[in-house]
C-alpha cells in the first residue's frame, strides 16, 4: 500500500520486468523513494529468457556493488539450483547451431558441416542458465515488495504534468490513482509509453534486420540429442549436451530458438525474415503448418509436444526491430529494451538491458539533483544505446543474410563470437565496461562495417563457389585474429568449441 497518501517519490519506474524490478531495488538501496508502476499483474508469461555470461557477470557485479546479495546466485546454474530450485530455469551450457535444408531431414559429416557448437561454459555448475521469467520475474518483484518499495500493479499510466515534477494520472483497478516523482525511469519493454506521454516515436527504418517471430512454450518437445542418436549422427565429440543450451535449428528463411528448462517445458519460437515472400500475408498457424511441412527435422521435433497451459496459444510478433527517437527528456529516461530491439538471435537483450541499467543508475546516483552534467551524461548514455543496437543489428543482419549457406553462416557468425570474447575479458579484467559489446571500439566496428560490406558483394551473386567461401572465411579468421582466444575457426576444432568460455 502507498506509504503516503500524496504518493510523492524521486523516481517511478514503469513496468515491472526484471529490469524494473531491479532498478527498482538498486535505486532503493542507493537511498532514492522509488516507486514500481506494472500494467499486468505477476507471475505473468514473458519471452526473453535465454542469459549470457556477459548477463551473469553483470548479475555478479549488481549484487555486490548495490548490497542484492540473493542475486548472485541467479548468475550460475548451480548456485540458482542450490538456492532457489523452486524458480524453474534450464541449463544453457552454450550456443547450439544445426542447419536444416528444405525437404529434408537434418543430416551432417563426421566435420560437423552442419553443426556449430559453442561452449559458453566449462560445465554444469558454472553454466548459463534459461530463465522461466514469469517465476523469475515474480520472484524479483517479491524482492521489491520485501525491500518496502511500493509496487502498484494493473495500473496504467494514463497523462503526465510537469512544472517541477512529475504528476501522473493513472488508474489502478480501474479506480484513479495519482503519483508524483521527480523522474521517470520507462522499464516497460515497448515504446508506447513514452509515445502516449511524451509523443516520443519508435521506427524500425534505420536497421538493416528485418524479422519477426512466432512462438509459444510447449511440453513433451522430444529431445533434439535422442533424434539424432535415432537417425545414426554422432554426438560424441560435442563439447555439451545441446539440448542443454541455446539451441538454434537454421533454416533458409530464419531460424528457430528451443530453451529446455528443468521441468517439462520448452521455449520454442520462430524467427523469419520479414522479407520471405512466401510468408507474408499467412496467419500465425498457416506460417507454423508451412515451416513445419517445409522442413521434416523440425516437425519431428514437436510431433509429441503439446501447448503448455501457459501462455497456450502460439504468439506472432509484429516486425521485431524498432527504436526509440530519444533515449531520454526532461524528467525521464529509458531502459536499454524500452530504446529498441533487434532479436533474439545470440541472446543479447538480457544483458543489454542489464548493462543500460548500471549506467542509467550511476548517472541518476551521481547527479541526480544536478540538471548540467546530469543531461549530459544521459546524452553519452543515448549515444552508447544507438550505437549497441547498431552493431547487434549488423551482427544479427550479416546472420540472416547467410542462414540458407551455412558455411558463410558459421564464419559471420564468428563476429559475435570475437566481439563477445573481448567484451567478456574487458569485464573479467575490470577494465571500463565500455559499450556492450565493443560498440565503442573502433576495431570491432570498422570489422563488422568491411566484412559486411565483404558479405554483400559475395552474397547476392547466382553462383556463390567454394572460392567465394573460402576467401570469406579467411577474411573473417584475419580480422577476428586480434580478439581470438578461442581458436574460432580453427579448421581442426570441426566446428565443436570447447573454450571459448570466459573464466567465471
Ligand atoms: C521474441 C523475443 C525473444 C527474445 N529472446 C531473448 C533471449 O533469448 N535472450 C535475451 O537475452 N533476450 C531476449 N529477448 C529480449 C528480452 O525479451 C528483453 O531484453 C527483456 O525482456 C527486457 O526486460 P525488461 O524487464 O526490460 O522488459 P519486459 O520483459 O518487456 O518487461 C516489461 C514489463 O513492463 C510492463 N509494462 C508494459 N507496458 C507498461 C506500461 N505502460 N506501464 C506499466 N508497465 C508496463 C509489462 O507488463 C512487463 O511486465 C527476446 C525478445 C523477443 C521479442
Amino acid at each position: 500500500m502507498p506509504e503516503r497518501e500524496d504518493n510523492h517519490y524521486d523516481i517511478l519506474i514503469a513496468g515491472g520486468g526484471f529490469a524494473g524490478s531491479l532498478t527498482a531495488l538498486i535505486l532503493h538501496n542507493q537511498g532514492f523513494k522509488v516507486c514500481l508502476v506494472e500494467k499486468g499483474q505477476h507471475p505473468r508469461f514473458a519471452i526473453g529468457e535465454s542469459s549470457t555470461p556477459i548477463a551473469d557477470m553483470q548479475l555478479r557485479d549488481i549484487a555486490v556493488k548495490y548490497n542484492l546479495p540473493w542475486l548472485f546466485d541467479f548468475s550460475r546454474y548451480g548456485s540458482w539450483q542450490q538456492s532457489h530450485p523452486e524458480i524453474v530455469c534450464g541449463l544453457k551450457r552454450g550456443f547450439s547451431f544445426f542447419k536444416h535444408y528444405p525437404g529434408q531431414n537434418f543430416t551432417t559429416d563426421t566435420d560437423h558441416v552442419n553443426e556449430l557448437l559453442v561452449a559458453a561454459s566449462v560445465d554444469d555448475i558454472q553454466s548459463d542458465t534459461n530463465w522461466l521469467r514469469a517465476d523469475f520475474d515474480a520472484f524479483l518483484v517479491d524482492k521489491v515488495k520485501e525491500a518496502g518499495i511500493n509496487y502498484f500493479d494493473l495500473t496504467e499510466i494514463i497523462a503526465a504534468k510537469r512544472e517541477t515534477q512529475w504528476e501522473f494520472k493513472c488508474t489502478r483497478h480501474d479506480e484513479p490513482l495519482t503519483i508524483h516523482s521527480a523522474f521517470l525511469i520507462d522499464a516497460t519493454g515497448s515504446g508506447v509509453l513514452i509515445d502516449n506521454l511524451f509523443g516520443v516515436k519508435s521506427s524500425s527504418d534505420s536497421f538493416l534486420t528485418d524479422s519477426f517471430a512466432v512462438f509459444s512454450h510447449f511440453n513433451g518437445i522430444a529431445r533434439w540429442t535422442e533424434l539424432l542418436k535415432k537417425a545414426g549422427i554422432p554426438t560424441d565429440d560435442f563439447p555439451y549436451d545441446p539440448d542443454n543450451s541455446a539451441l538454434h535449428q537454421i533454416l533458409d528463411e530464419g531460424w528457430i530458438w528451443m530453451l529446455r528448462f528443468n521441468d517439462q517445458r520448452t521455449s520454442f519460437g520462430f524467427a523469419l525474415s520479414g522479407r520471405e515472400k512466401s510468408l507474408q500475408g499467412l496467419k500465425t498457424q498457416e506460417i507454423w503448418d508451412a515451416m513445419l511441412k517445409k522442413y521434416p527435422g523440425i516437425n519431428q521435433v514437436l510431433e509429441d509436444s503439446v501447448l503448455a497451459p501457459v501462455p497456450g496459444k502460439i504468439i506472432q510478433s509484429g516486425r521485431l526491430q524498432r527504436k526509440v527517437d530519444s533515449c531520454f527528456g526532461t524528467g525521464w529516461a529509458v531502459l536499454p529494451h524500452t530504446a529498441g530491439f533487434v532479436d533474439p538471435l545470440f541472446s543479447s537483450g538480457i544483458a543489454h538491458s542489464l548493462a543500460g541499467m548500471q549506467k542509467l543508475v550511476t548517472i541518476l546516483g551521481e547527479n541526480f539533483n544536478n540538471p548540467e552534467p546530469l543531461y549530459v551524461d544521459l546524452q553519452q548514455y543515448e549515444d552508447s544505446v544507438f550505437a549497441e543496437l547498431k552493431l547487434i543489428d549488423q551482427l544479427v543482419a550479416g546472420c540472416y543474410l547467410t542462414m540458407a549457406h551455412f558455411k558463410l553462416f558459421n564464419a559471420w557468425s564468428m563476429l559475435y563470437f570475437a566481439a563477445t570474447i573481448a567484451h567478456e575479458q574487458r569485464l573479467l579484467k575490470k577494465l571500463p565496461a565500455g559499450c556492450f559489446l565493443g560498440a565503442d571500439d573502433e576495431y570491432i566496428t570498422n570489422m563488422v562495417q568491411e566484412i559486411y560490406t565483404d558479405l554483400l558483394k559475395i552474397i547476392d551473386s547466382p553462383q556463390l563457389s567454394d572460392e567465394d567461401v573460402t576467401q570469406f572465411t579467411n577474411r573473417v579468421r584475419e580480422r577476428i585474429k586480434p580478439l581470438n582466444t578461442a581458436g574460432l575457426l580453427d579448421v581442426s576444432l570441426k566446428n565443436m568449441y570447447r573454450h571459448t568460455a570466459a573464466e567465471l
